[in-house]
């Protein structure tokens, strides 16, 4: 972190802008500002440069320009990929009695699940998989869930409050069988072969650390986002297979922008930096990701040495390189965080948007811990600036604390 006395752990909540990614985006708010829908020679300039970054995106993914949909954020694309599906599905539908279904994990970030609880409302049939204790879904109920009402599954590749990683390619596998096994006259909207269930992904965590390609992950929909990758703050994407694009209903409707999946003049400066920052993530991630599993693997056996009775919830080896969430028993874990936050070290307790929150995180309520436990939990994670130097400043810092 750029102030030396302090430490930054909170990196799975933001992450710092990389110099490169505002050196890139930093012509297009007073030079290169225009509407990139002007037809004049300045807009022309501003639709080039999104033009330009969807391709160089749509290269790194290993997919086509015109599947990637750019949006305000990770939420809103976790929205147009639930509500965009079902809408779709819903306005096709003629019979009353057909019951729309869709299945995501239990431990989905907020924009999944308060989404699927209004499309509850909306008379869709949502089923939550359960999660095992290291916080991986269980394929077993998912086999049994889907049917032929099913129109979408939705299933983060990695955590955002404990880094476990899912099953994708299996799921994405059970899913492809599904399709050909399921006999698609059944389903009311399509013969002779039903592109249901469609499968989502939100990798916004993941994508720094794996191989994200929609490919190799065997995804319909996938969602990210540029905070997270060292890009700016309210700019997302959502892929769309180009086989899936009949089946989303737009949830912004307006100006026709992104191909009429979410109207709104495009946020240029930041479409360039999310192009940058994917750039730089492409280059960086095996190097980052054998980096921070060592000092997530010093930290932790740090954890372990200073304070056996600590517990690490979920798994060491099957979650992302730079998240590690722990319950310290005996001291509540708002004190342990408000101690550290004083002494300059950020860490938090749970995920950014529910951290104001007293109640205990619902990951870890889903992986069977009790109120107690979940709620004393604390979430440390690292990124492109973490030094090993930091980690031993923030194991003194705990030491100090149960002193
Ligand atoms: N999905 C996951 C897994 C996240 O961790 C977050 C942010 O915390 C989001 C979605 C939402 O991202 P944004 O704040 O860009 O909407």
């Amino acid at each position: 972190m750029n102030n030396k006395n302090k430490v930054y752990l909170d990196y799975a909540a933001s992450t710092p802008v990389d110099p490169i990614v505002l050196k890139e985006m930093s012509p297009y708010f007073c030079q290169k500002f225009a509407n990139p829908g002007s037809l004049h020679f300045s807009g022309q300039i501003a639709s080039q440069a999104v033009f330009q970054s969807r391709q160089k995106i749509a290269q790194s993914l290993g997919v086509n320009y015109n599947e990637i949909i750019f949006t305000g954020s990770a939420t809103e694309a976790n929205n147009l990929a639930l509500r965009g599906v079902v809408s779709h599905a819903k306005s096709k539908i003629q019979s009353a009695s057909w019951r729309t279904k869709i299945i995501i994990s239990s431990i989905e970030h907020e924009s999944v699940l308060e989404t699927a609880q209004i499309l509850e409302k909306w008379g869709v049939n949502v089923v939550r998989l359960p999660v095992n204790s290291q916080g991986i879904v269980d394929l077993k109920v998912l086999e049994k869930e889907l049917d032929n009402k099913t129109v979408l599954v939705s299933v983060m590749t990695a955590n955002n409050q404990m880094g476990a990683l899912q099953p994708i390619k299996k799921i994405a596998n059970l899913i492809k069988e599904f399709r050909i096994s399921t006999n698609s006259k059944d389903f009311p909207l399509t013969s002779p072969t039903s592109p249901y269930p469609f499968f989502h992904t939100d990798a916004v965590q993941a994508f720094q650390y794996l191989n994200c390609t929609p490919e190799e992950l065997g995804v319909d929909l996938m969602t990210l986002s540029g905070q997270k990758i060292y890009g700016p703050k309210g700019i997302g994407l959502l892929y769309i297979k180009k086989q899936s694009q009949p089946f989303i209903q737009a949830q912004i409707t307006g100006g026709s922008q992104e191909q009429n999946f979410r109207s709104g003049t495009e946020n240029v400066p930041a479409i360039v930096g999310f192009s940058k920052a994917i750039e730089l993530t492409d280059k960086l991630r095996q190097k980052e990701f054998a980096r921070l599993k060592i000092l997530k693997e010093y930290f932790y056996s740090k954890i372990k040495k200073n304070f056996p009775k600590a517990r690490l919830n979920g798994s060491l080896a099957n979650s992302l390189p730079n998240n590690l969430n722990i319950y310290f028993p005996g001291i509540s874990g708002e004190k342990i965080l408000i101690a550290l936050d004083l002494a300059g070290i950020a860490i938090s307790s749970g995920s950014a948007c529910s951290a104001r929150s007293i109640s205990p995180s619902y990951v870890l309520l889903a992986m069977g811990l009790n109120n107690e436990t979940a709620k004393n939990s604390l979430r440390f994670s690292f990124g492109r600036q973490t030094t090993k130097t930091e980690i031993n400043k923030t194991i003194s810092a705990l030491k100090n604390v149960f002193q």
